[in-house]
């Protein structure tokens, strides 16, 4: 299945991340030694056991609401959070990355999807925190991109149309708030039942669990 997915994600250099909560470490390595080095997780201390005794060259990247209270566990190794739904989380991860003498990387989490979720940011949000003063102060954290989650459902045109208002999102912010930099550059769109569609509409980072590993 590993090598079944970078085929159809390899042309347009979309990038896996292989979701592992609730996955063994032995599971882990299986997929390890086909080659797979990012590995995405939802649970501190979850990831944090898993980053200790697992190779380090692994990049680990959150994909889970992150609580303030848990940032200093994950910051001193995570690569890549995906999840920064608020201002206050993401002042705790520059300071715990100032800790740490980091520059942690981090994708805005956007609500694209029908359904009620506490998590995620309107694009009225986060337009807010880009033009705060507390973020224009933060040295410690780079913003690099945008994550989202599409509806669950069959509706395929439906789940094409919120990827392409998540696409739109993210070309709106690299030109409003990032002159155009190279380093904003990550879409993070696309799970196991839609990752096909996502690769299609311009996801750059494609979140895959249950295809990948089996039914959790
Ligand atoms: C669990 C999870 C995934 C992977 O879901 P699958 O349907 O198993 O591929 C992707 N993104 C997030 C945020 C998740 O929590």
């Amino acid at each position: 299945m590993l090598d079944q997915i970078n085929q159809h994600i390899q042309p347009t250099q979309t990038r896996l991340v292989a979701v592992s909560k609730t996955k063994s470490n032995e599971q882990i390595l299986e997929m390890y030694a086909a080659g797979q080095r990012i590995f995405g997780e939802n649970r501190v201390q979850e990831v944090t056991d898993k980053f200790e005794s697992l190779p380090k060259d692994i990049e680990w990247h959150f994909i889970g609401h992150l609580q303030t209270n848990k940032v200093k566990y994950i910051a001193p190794f995570i690569s890549l959070i995906h999840s920064v739904d608020s201002l206050k989380v993401l002042k705790e991860i520059n300071k715990q990355a100032k800790r740490n003498g980091r520059v942690i990387d981090g994708l805005l989490q956007f609500h694209i999807a029908a359904e009620e979720s506490k998590y995620g940011l309107n694009l009225n949000q986060a337009k807010e925190l880009l033009e705060s003063t507390a973020y224009f102060n933060m040295e410690n954290v780079r913003l690099i991109g945008v994550m989202g989650m599409a509806t669950f459902t069959d509706d395929q045109q439906q789940v094409r149309r919120e990827f392409q208002q998540l696409k739109n999102i993210f070309t709106q912010l690299k030109i409003d708030y990032f002159g155009g930099a190279d380093y904003f550059k990550e879409i993070s769109m696309g799970m196991s039942g839609d990752y096909l569609i996502a690769v299609e509409e311009g996801s750059t980072l494609v979140r895959i669990g249950s295809l990948l590993f089996g039914k959790r």
